[in-house]
């Protein structure tokens, strides 16, 4: 299944998709992972996109859909993906119709202040790139990932003045996305309300959406 998880930064989109490839089998496709990986290579597309990325702006739709593409060529994906962070824009919409086309969009509704309170104590292993919080998910080990030992630290981009830029450029480019997929009859949403709730209960409430889809559109 092709799967998109949809909404804003610190909603918890990389965390689910997380833990949902492993349940369904499917790659979990992260274009923040993505910029973040060419970066930290220092690779000519690294250098270029970093600027955008640290100030909390959209890297341009051609470069980022180049490489989206490239990655949905890969065999992993011939039975489906999760995709995270991407599409972020229409022209980004139009673009995955055409290189793939989409079979589920879990739209996330998260309240501001859950999401600001999430972004603010993040903390993400410079090795494997989990996910964790420093209040609501803290590792075993301060400063050090559970499942690889590397070593954990805060995204630059999630910063307080980075974070406002960040959810002003969702709300502006990213949200008319719900609309979108809503028109085709492919959006499905999932509410957390409570910052504490763990990410197993979202989890669950998700691949109870995926089943039902699965059995409304045969999928
Ligand atoms: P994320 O980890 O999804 O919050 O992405 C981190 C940063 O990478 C974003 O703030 C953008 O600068 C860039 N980025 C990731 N995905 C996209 C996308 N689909 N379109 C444009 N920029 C993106």
């Amino acid at each position: 299944m092709k799967i998109v998880i949809l909404g804003p930064p610190g909603a918890g989109k990389g965390t689910y998709a997380s833990r949902l490839t492993k349940i369904l089998g499917i790659p979990h496709i992260s274009t923040g992972d993505m910029v973040r990986d060419e970066i930290r290579r220092q690779t000519d597309l690294g250098r270029k996109i970093k600027e955008y990325s640290d100030k909390g702006e959209l890297v341009p739709d051609e470069i980022i859909i180049k490489l989206l593409a490239e990655r949905l060529k890969r065999d992993d994906c011939k039975r489906g993906f999760i995709l995270d962070g991407f599409p972020r824009t229409i022209g980004q919409a139009e673009a995955l119709d055409r290189i793939s086309g989409v079979d589920l969009v879990i739209n996330l509704n998260v309240p501001d202040n859950v999401i600001i309170a999430r972004l603010s104590n993040r903390l993400i292993c410079s090795k494997c790139g989990a996910i964790y919080n420093a209040l609501t998910l803290k590792p075993k080990k301060e400063g050090i990932c559970d499942r690889c030992g590397g070593k954990l630290y805060r995204r630059e981009d999630d910063r307080p003045e980075v974070i406002k830029e960040r959810l002003r450029v969702y709300r502006r480019e990213t949200e008319p996305l719900i609309e979108y997929y809503a028109k085709r009859g492919l959006l499905k949403n999932v509410s957390c309300n409570d910052i504490m709730t763990p990410p197993e209960v979202m989890v669950e409430k998700i691949i109870k959406v995926i089943r039902e889809a699965e059995r409304e559109r045969n999928l």
